[in-house]
């Protein structure tokens, strides 16, 4: 997939933060962006916008914990536009309480979201993507998937989690033609951090804009090259030594 000229990406959690930059910068690049959140405010707004700067941007309302609803989404794109190239696998969620404190409730929903959404939207993609010989599914991963630090074990077990099933995902998919990759982020300037730690200094954050432009980056390859893995930090945060 070597241009994104006229290719119809979805991407989870389009609606706020780096999906927003995502949908943003495929938008710019010539795709159709399905801004898919749960949230109807948010991707409604994300979708107006790129449509009145004259990009392609339609808003699609999914919960990626709900299977029925997200095979009715994919179904549907398949219907309408005949085809699904991208999917990125970027929403997620975090709650920052210790294991003594952190519900089981709050784990399963936390896994729900971070990695049994991903296994899910790419189980309902896959078998379009595979029939057409191509494709590409991205997975926003996190640092989280490398270390860990206090506070965060849900979150930790589904991005280590999301990184293996990306994995999984790159060695099943690469014979059909069907890329798969994992973006590991470092902390961004988005509502995920700047809200829950409002004394955060910005400036040891990065851009979400740059994360995203690492989105095109990996699937703009020549279709004989893939990209299973890369990692992109900002210079000063301290969660990555
Ligand atoms: P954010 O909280 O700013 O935005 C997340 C978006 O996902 C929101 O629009 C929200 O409505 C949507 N969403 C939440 N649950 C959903 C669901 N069930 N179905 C559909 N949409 C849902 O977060 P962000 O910082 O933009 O994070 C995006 C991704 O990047 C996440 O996977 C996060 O783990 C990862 N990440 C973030 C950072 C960071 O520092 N912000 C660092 C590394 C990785």
């Amino acid at each position: 997939m070597a241009g994104l000229a006229e290719k119809v990406a979805l991407i989870t959690g389009g609606g706020r933060g780096l999906g927003a930059a995502i949908c943003d910068v495929l938008a710019e690049a010539g795709a159709c962006v399905l801004v898919a959140d749960v949230q109807a405010q948010l991707r409604d707004q994300v979708a107006a916008e790129l449509r009145s700067g004259g990009r392609s941007a339609e808003p699609v309302s999914l919960d990626v914990t709900d299977e029925t609803g997200a095979e009715e989404v994919v179904r549907s794109v398949v219907a309408r536009y005949g085809r699904l190239d991208v999917l990125v696998n970027n929403a997620g969620i975090d709650k920052t309480v210790s294991v003594d404190e952190l519900s089981i409730q709050d784990w399963d929903r936390i896994m729900a979201v971070n990695l049994r959404g991903p296994f899910l939207m790419a189980k309902l993609a896959l078998p379009y993507m595979k029939e057409a010989g191509s494709g590409h599914i991205v997975n926003i991963v996190s640092t989280a998937a490398k270390r860990a630090w206090a506070n965060a074990a849900a979150y930790h077990a589904s991005k280590w989690g999301l990184l293996g099933l990306s994995h999984a995902l790159h060695v099943e998919a690469r014979p059909h033609g069907v890329k798969v990759t994992a973006v590991v982020a470092g902390g961004m300037r988005t509502p995920f951090l700047l809200d829950r730690f409002p004394d955060i200094d910005p400036g040891v954050l990065q851009d979400p804009r740059s994360v995203a432009e690492t989105v095109r980056f990996v699937l703009t390859q020549p279709d004989e090259t893939v990209i299973p893995e890369v990692m992109v930090l900002p210079m000063r945060e301290t969660s990555w030594p």
